[in-house]
Order: structure tokens, then C-alpha cells, then sequence
């Protein structure tokens, strides 16, 4: 995103003064010196050398006469007198004289140096001073120059040459944002029908998906200008630039329209405004302001605005009515083969070997963002020169994937072999109770290799297709696959550990989602009792009943994870054989595939 700077003037201006100062020099210094030299006489005495014919010629100037002796060798001069019969004198002496003016500067050139030059310098000083001051005191000082002029910021950005193919997956996205782009390239169309295209339209979803990108898109398919800023950058200290600074950006836009404006993290002015007595008085103007700007221009201005958020929700009921955000688009986390395509994307990037199955990492980076994709894809590409090798492999991604999710393989982790038996119970526990309640391979890799991010080991899922909804049974399968674990530790160590804190956490939270959110209690039917906050940005929930509901709702989620721990016991003490046999393997190996998992577990 580099900015297109206005080009360097400085050394222009530098260079300009230094002629200026030469010419001055030239032109009034160099004449002075040189006729200082000359020696001064009385008139009486040019009078007394004229009769005497003791002068060879003379020129008369407009403010002196010079002259020289009879021998045309020495040159003096004297001051001009109202003398009417010289001219006859000096005809009667035979002398030469002219009153060529040749020293003399025109008229034209005094007023250049005397008026306009001294002018044109003080004025090129201040410039550069106050441009020197302003670059030191940024922008908050700008105040004293331009009144918070932002600076002559120029708002045009690159859009990188990013084109819709650039953007993998997202389709319902590209389909939308498509119809911008066919009327930037051809607004008579929708004229002619009366059709106006909308002036706002909001990319929404979580970070890393891509929303700038497809403002770029956008604008790169248009080959239209591409204005962007951050809605944090709109609020600044002073209360009252913010609003100037929109002013400048639509003032920018209009000059150049078609062209499309981009407002990323729009929710940092666009928040709901609220009633309480400290409200941010910068942020409401911006807000305000934007608002103005927006219902300003007339919808076939070619002027559209793009805004990106992951906080749909908080934002102010006035940005989002008809006539301005009216328009959302989402741009969601991309599923499986989103994710392959992106991957793609990415890999034409860094030189991959040829047998790379993109399915397959696709599969393993389950969850994973735009964002997320291209790291991964970079971190491999890292290792392999890390390694020393020309290209990256299949391997690098798999291992970059578990980098990216769980942080690097702590190399030297300090497990003692207990803890490290322990870890390998834990992991086979979910595994098994998994595998046995699906019938089908339910794990792509399960490794006991301590990560930076904390884990001790974990078990890498697989998602073999998309899956949108849930019944009641695979939610109940879940919660007795992440208590399998700790039920392994029970089962055969008769001790629990610490180690299945975060099992806990996500089982409590889909044991509550199913009785608040999901109407999956005969007591409660289909009352919703939760509300989801930030759904982009890990979904906070928060209650939204009576205590008393509260309590109750809480003893039946307890009752919910109890009954499944307790089934995934009876799995495991079923198959207790076939877990001493995983474990054993996985403690021995640190790292099995699902594939050996599944084979060790179907031998009889
Ligand atoms: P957002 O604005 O939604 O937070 P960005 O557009 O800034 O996300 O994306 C960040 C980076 O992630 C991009 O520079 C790109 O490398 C990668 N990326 C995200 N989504 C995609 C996608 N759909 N296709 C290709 N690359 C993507
Ligand atoms: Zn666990």
C-alpha cells in the first residue's frame, strides 16, 4: 500500500535561491565594485577639462557622466548637474560623447530585482520553513498552518494490481462486488433504467478473509482509483480533524471519481453512538461527518465506498440504514475448497515439489483465514531454506500448519516419563473414544511433542467435507470425545491431571450452547437464553435470563458433560486393550497418522 508522495521540492527550491543569489551578485553587486573604482571628481573641475580640451569622450548616464582624459587611458566620473549648455560645450570642444546607457539596467530589470526577487525569496523561505516545521511536529501541529488541512494528505493508494482471480474463493463475495464493477465501467446502463447503484457497501467477517483484498479487487477490475484509509486513523487528538480529514478524502474522491473508497475497521468511528455524558466528542463528529459526505452525493456520482468490519453489530444504526451502508456482503472464514484454493494462490508464490496434495493440507487447516493459508504456506517455505533444500514439500506445509496452529516443537521440552505416558494416555483417550462412536477415522495426526503455545500434544483432526449443521447426537459425540482424555488418565492412572483444562472449557461451552442456544432442552424448548456477541471475533456470549433460569441451566449443562464423560469411560474401559496398545505406540513414536492409528485399531 505505498503512498503516491508528491515528488521531493526541496532541491528544486535550493537550487533556485543559489541562482537567485548569483544573479543579485552579478547584476547589482559586480557594477557597484566596479565603478567604486573609478575616481570621483567635481564639475567644476569636468567643466575646467572640457574647456581645457583635456577630455577624450564622455557618456552621460542617467544619474552620472563618466569621461576620459585626451589619451582615452584613465576613466573618471562626476555627478549629473542641470546644466542645459553642455551639449553645446561639449560640441564646441570636439569631444565624443554618447548617452548610451550601457551599465544602466532597463527598467524592467529594476523592478524584477528590486520588487518582484526580494518577494519571490521571502516567500520561498517561509515556505520551506513552515514545510520544515510541519514535517517535524506532524500532524497535530499542522493546526497553526492549515487548520487541519491533514496536511495535503494525498488519500490515493495502490491497489497492488490485485485482481478478483488474486482473491481465492469467496465467490459469493467476488459475484456481489462484480456488479460494482460492471457499473464503473459502464454507468449508462444503470442510468438509462434508473437504476442507481448503492453508495456503501460493507464487506463483513473475520480477519485475515480478505476484505481489503476485494477492495482492491474491486477497484484493480475498474482500473479506478483506490482511495483507502483506517477508520482508526480518522480520530485523531484534536476534536474536529477527523471530520476535516473526511471532508478531504470525499473532497479527493469526487475530483477523481470513478473510483472506489475503502474504510477499513470502519467500527472504530462507526460505533453505535450512545447516550452517556463522556461520550467521545471526536469519534461523533467523525461519525457525523461521514454521514453528511455520504448522503452528500448523489448515488450516480461513481463514487462507492467500501467499508470492512468484523463488529457488524456495534455498529451505528444510522451507517447502516438505505441510502448508506445498505448493502453488506459477507466475507466468510473460506471452507474446504476455498481453503485449497487459496493455498494455490499462495504456492505460485514459493517454489513447491510437485507431488504437493493441497487437498490434503487443506483438510488439516481446518479453521484456517486467508490470512492463515498464506502464512502457512510461507512458513514452509522458510523451513525448506532453513533446511537448505530448493523447494518446499509436503511435509514442510503439514509441519508449518501445526506451527501456525500450535507454535514451533519445543526442542528440548522437559517431560518427565511419567508426564510424557501420561500425554500419550490423554491423546490415544480422545482418539479412541472418537474413532469408536463414528466408526471412521477420526484423527489425521496425533503427536505428543510439546509446542511453544503450551500443548503438550495434540490430536489433529480431520474434516473430510463441509459440514454446516450439527445434530444433537454428534454435539453429545463431541463432548464425549474431548472428556475421552481425561477419562483415559482416570482409567489408567487412577489420578487426574491438569492437563485437560482446555477439554473442559470447550465441552462446557457446547453443553451450554446446546441448552441455551440451540433449544436442545426439554425444560427450556426453544427459548433462547444466550446471545452472541462478536460473532467474528470468537463469538463472546452473554446470558440473557433470570437467575433462577441461570442455576438451572447450569445444573444441566453439568448434567449433559457428566453423562458423556461417563460414556466415553465405558468406551474405553471396553477397548481397554487396543489403549494400552496406541498408547504404548504413540509413546514409543511421539507422532502417528491416522492412517497407522486406524490400522493398529482394526487389527485384531
Ligand atoms: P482482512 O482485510 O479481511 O483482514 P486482508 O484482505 O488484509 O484481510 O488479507 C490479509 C492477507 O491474507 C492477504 O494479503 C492475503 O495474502 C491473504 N488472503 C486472505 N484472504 C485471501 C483469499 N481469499 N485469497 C488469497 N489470499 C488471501
Ligand atoms: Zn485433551
Amino acid at each position: 500500500m505505498n503512498e503516491i508522495k508528491k515528488p521531493r521540492k526541496q532541491m528544486v527550491y535550493f537550487y533556485i535561491i543559489l541562482l537567485i543569489i548569483l544573479f543579485a551578485f552579478n547584476f547589482l553587486l559586480l557594477p557597484a565594485i566596479s565603478q567604486k573604482a573609478i575616481p570621483e571628481v567635481d564639475y567644476g573641475t569636468f567643466m575646467t577639462m572640457t574647456e581645457n580640451g583635456e577630455i577624450g569622450s564622455v557618456q552621460i548616464q542617467t544619474n552620472q557622466i563618466l569621461f576620459t582624459d585626451k589619451s582615452e587611458q584613465k576613466i573618471y566620473k562626476t555627478g549629473l548637474m542641470n546644466d542645459a549648455d553642455l551639449v553645446s560645450r561639449l560640441h564646441d570642444a570636439n569631444v565624443r560623447f554618447t548617452s548610451q546607457i550601457q551599465n544602466e539596467i532597463s527598467p524592467f530589470l529594476t523592478i524584477l530585482l528590486n520588487w518582484i526577487l526580494p518577494l519571490a525569496l521571502f516567500y520561498l523561505i517561509g515556505t520551506l520553513l513552515s514545510r520544515k516545521l510541519m514535517e517535524k511536529a506532524g500532524g497535530a501541529n499542522s493546526l497553526m498552518f492549515g487548520m487541519g488541512k491533514s496536511n495535503a494528505k494525498v488519500y490515493v493508494k495502490s491497489s497492488d494490481g490485485i485482481k478478483f482471480e488474486d482473491v481465492a474463493g469467496e465467490d459469493e463475495a467476488k459475484e456481489n462486488l462484480s456488479e460494482i464493477v460492471h457499473y464503473l465501467h459502464d454507468p449508462s446502463k444503470y442510468q438509462e433504467i434508473g437504476a442507481s447503484m448503492p453508495k456503501g457497501i460493507l464487506l463483513v467477517g473475520p480477519p485475515g478473509t480478505g476484505k481489503t483484498m476485494l477492495a482492491k479487487a474491486v477497484a484493480g477490475e475498474a482500473n479506478v482509483p483506490f482511495f483507502s484509509m483506517s477508520g482508526s486513523e480518522f480520530v485523531e487528538m484534536f476534536v474536529g480533524m477527523g471530520a476535516s480529514k473526511v471532508r478531504d478524502l470525499f473532497k479527493q474522491a469526487k475530483e477523481k471519481a470513478p473510483c472506489i473508497v475503502f474504510i477499513d475497521e470502519i467500527d472504530a468511528i462507526g460505533k453505535k453512538r450512545e447516550g452517556n455524558i463522556a461520550g467521545n466528542d471526536e469519534r461523533e463528529q467523525t461519525l457525523n461527518q461521514l454521514l453528511t459526505e455520504m448522503d452528500g452525493f448523489e448515488g450516480n456520482t461513481g463514487v462507492i465506498i467500501l467499508a470492512a468490519t468484523n463488529r457488524p453489530e456495534a455498529l451505528d444504526p444510522a451507517l447502516t440504514r438505505p441510502g448508506r451502508f445498505d448493502r453488506r456482503v459477507p466475507v466468510e472464514l473460506p471452507d474446504l475448497k476455498g481453503r485449497e484454493e487459496i493455498l494455490k494462490v499462495h504456492a505460485k508464490k514459493v517454489r513447491l515439489a510437485d507431488n504437493v496434495d493441497f487437498p490434503q493440507v487443506a483438510r488439516m487447516a481446518s479453521g484456517a483465514s486467508g490470512a492463515e493459508l498464506a502464512n502457512i504456506v510461507n512458513e514452509a517455505a522458510l523451513k525448506a531454506v532453513r533446511e537448505g533444500r530448493a523447494y518446499a514439500t509436503q511435509k514442510d506445509l503439514e509441519e508449518s500448519i501445526e506451527v501456525v496452529i500450535a507454535g514451533y516443537q519445543k526442542k528440548n521440552a522437559i517431560l518427565t516419563d511419567q508426564e510424557k505416558w501420561t500425554v500419550a494416555y490423554h491423546e490415544i483417550g480422545h482418539a479412541l473414544v472418537a474413532a469408536k462412536q463414528t466408526a471412521t477415522s477420526p484423527v489425521q495426526k496425533i503427536t505428543i511433542i510439546p509446542r511453544t503455545s503450551g500443548a503438550l500434544g495434540y490430536t489433529m483432526q480431520v474434516e473430510q467435507d463441509n459440514h454446516y449443521l450439527m445434530t444433537k447426537t454428534e454435539l453429545e459425540n463431541q463432548i464425549a470425545t474431548l472428556t475421552g482424555g481425561r477419562a483415559a488418565e482416570e482409567l489408567v492412572f487412577h489420578e487426574i491431571s491438569t492437563g485437560a483444562s482446555n477439554d473442559i472449557e470447550k465441552a462446557t461451552k457446547l453443553a451450554r450452547g446446546m441448552i441455551a442456544r440451540y433449544g436442545m432442552s426439554e425444560d427450556f424448548d426453544m427459548v433462547a437464553m444466550e446471545n452472541v456477541r462478536n460473532q467474528y471475533l470468537g463469538g463472546d456470549v452473554s446470558l440473557d435470563c433470570s437467575e433462577e433460569t441461570q442455576t438451572k441451566i447450569d445444573s444441566q449443562v453439568i448434567a449433559i458433560v457428566k453423562k458423556q464423560h461417563e460414556k466415553a469411560i465405558a468406551i474405553l474401559k471396553e477397548n481397554r486393550e487396543k489403549l494400552d496398545e496406541l498408547a504404548q505406540h504413540l509413546y514409543k513414536k511421539e507422532t502417528i497418522t491416522g492412517e497407522e492409528f486406524m490400522e493398529i485399531l482394526k487389527n485384531a
